[in-house]
């Protein structure tokens, strides 16, 4: 069987540890490989790798680091449908979802291919007599990003192609479900010409995040996952004194006001709650229609949409979704929905028995559809993560706002109306990061940021565009007077600009 093994300075580095991860194919079922998981000493090893290599790495000139995104991005580029397969076979996401996985941690780097220009500082001439005062933008040194699984190339991307372009080096702990496309991606990295140790792959668990949250020599750690764990992240990384921008779960709200195209409505929600089987931070498992005549309507035309999906593997061209992640994984969402039947809502659609002919081991689940959920319930509270939408009825645009609002995950939301000033008020009011006015799954482009609020985000800088340039790198501001005769004033007060 196959061994994935760590990345480090430039070359494969086999593991000391003695521990392994199994990694699925989560359309059969069956192991394809194991990944290593990291010891404290396989992760200073990393470490330690990055930290000689950053330093002629940061003195190399930012154009020439940008070359290196170009590159990067031309390899990418030539590679792409191998990537993607290799992508959907341990993810389980179909190919073309998987293209588009890859597409957008590629906008990233196209971003960071701006890096000369985005790095420039700032001058003052003459803030006082002959005095000069500029600012610059200097990386951190060793920066490090921990990874979920259900976006194994874009949330890398987001991470390690900024961290690079303003020279850094990085440490990537990806996701141990499904790891063979990182490290595909630093080996890219380094036939674009980085120099080695400037982008390091390790793999594991807990262990190796501690390592990583405990190391001296690791100035920031960049964390996306789920919240509680986001939360430990932030916490222990911080109190270590790290930088941490650590990014968990959601929740995300799809409000639909009875002015809605309804029919682009269901096609936008049917691909945004079950598209990659639901595993997006982004995706909308939450629809409120405000109105019964717009939830009855709703939910009659969602079923009849429903009836459409086809499940299928991976590499299936017609399939909209393939498998979830695991065989855990698949029980938790089937769990979530015997809870939701428990605590009182209708499941009107209940996809728990689809079997995949011929992939009956594989981690299928059809889509399901709840209606009359209500606040309390915990299947509304908790992040589900599955094929699973849920009607929830409000009577009031006021009600209807104030539900993403309040809700402990504030990543994204999306409205749907031909209203402008509805729209445009509700974007104002929401208590939630990202919206969507008619757009179901409003990731921002590249150069834009990612993030979102309340128990989605722990930290204050989001992710890539200008945000994540100023997460990478401190500032320094100089101060320059160069005299021209004898030296004036009282040195031992505080200077002001006369
Ligand atoms: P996860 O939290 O289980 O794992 C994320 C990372 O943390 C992995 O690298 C994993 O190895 C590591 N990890 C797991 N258990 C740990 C522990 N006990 N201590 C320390 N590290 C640990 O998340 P996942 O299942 O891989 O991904 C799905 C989650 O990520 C969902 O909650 C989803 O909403 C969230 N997500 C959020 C965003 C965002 O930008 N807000 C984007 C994508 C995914």
């Amino acid at each position: 069987m196959r061994t994935i093994s760590h990345f480090v300075n430039g070359q494969t580095l086999e593991g000391t540890s003695g521990r392994f991860g199994d990694v699925f194919n989560p359309n059969t079922g069956e192991v394809h490989a194991r990944v290593q998981l990291a010891s404290d000493a396989e992760l200073d090893a990393a470490v330690q790798a990055a930290a000689a290599a950053q330093i002629g790495w940061a003195a190399t000139n930012p154009q020439r680091r940008a070359r290196v995104m170009f590159e990067f991005k031309r390899l990418i580029e030539r590679d792409m449908n191998a990537l993607a397969e290799m992508l959907s076979s341990e993810h389980g996401k179909v190919v073309a979802d998987s293209k588009g996985d890859i597409q957008r941690g590629l906008e990233v780097i196209e971003f960071a291919c701006g890096i000369p220009h985005i790095l420039k500082g700032e001058y003052t001439e003459g803030a006082g007599p002959g005095i000069d005062v500029y600012s610059m933008r200097q990386p951190l040194g060793v920066c490090a990003g921990i990874t979920p699984f259900n976006f194994p190339a874009m949330i890398p991307m987001w991470m390690f192609g900024i961290s690079i372009a303003v020279g850094n080096s990085f440490i990537l702990k990806p996701s141990e479900k499904d790891p063979t496309v990182p490290v595909k991606l630093a080996e890219l990295m380094m036939e674009a010409g980085a120099p080695a140790g400037v982008l390091n792959v390790v793999h594991g668990d807990k262990t190796a995040v501690d390592a990583i949250l405990t190391h001296p020599l690791i100035r920031a750690v960049s964390f996306v996952g789920s919240s509680d764990i986001a939360h430990y992240v932030y916490q222990t990384g911080t109190a270590h004194g790290k930088r941490v921008q650590a990014m968990g779960g959601a929740k995300n709200h799809g409000i639909v006001l009875p002015d809605a195209d309804l029919d682009q409505v269901v096609k936008d929600l049917s691909g945004a709650a079950f598209g990659s089987a639901g595993e997006r931070c982004m995706a909308l498992p939450v629809v409120v229609p405000v109105g019964k005549k717009t939830g009855d309507e709703l939910r009659e035309r969602m079923v009849a949409e429903m009836q459409t999906l086809k499940v299928g593997i991976s590499t299936d061209l017609d399939a909209h979704y393939g498998p979830v992640v695991s065989a855990q994984h698949r029980a938790k969402i089937a769990d979530y929905i015997r809870i939701g039947v428990e605590e009182g809502a209708e499941l009107v659609v209940d996809g728990r028995d689809f079997a995949l002919q011929g992939f009956e081991k594989g981690f299928f689940i059809g889509p399901s559809l709840f209606d009359g959920v209500k606040k309390g319930m915990k299947t509304y509270q908790e992040e589900i993560f599955g094929p699973v939408l849920q009607i929830v009825r409000a009577e009031t645009f006021e009600e209807a706002l104030a539900l993403p609002s309040e809700h402990q995950y504030g990543n994204g939301v999306a409205i749907f109306t031909r209203n402008g000033k509805a729209a445009r008020e509700f974007a104002s009011r929401v208590n939630v990061g990202m919206v969507g006015i008619n757009v179901p799954i409003p990731v921002p482009v590249a150069y834009h940021t990612f993030g979102g609020w309340k128990r989605s985000a722990f930290g204050d800088t989001n992710q890539h565009g200008v945000e994540g340039v100023k997460f990478y790198t401190k500032v320094k501001t100089i101060t320059a007077r160069w005299p021209e005769g004898d030296h004036e004033g009282d040195a031992f007060v505080i200077p002001t600009m006369k």
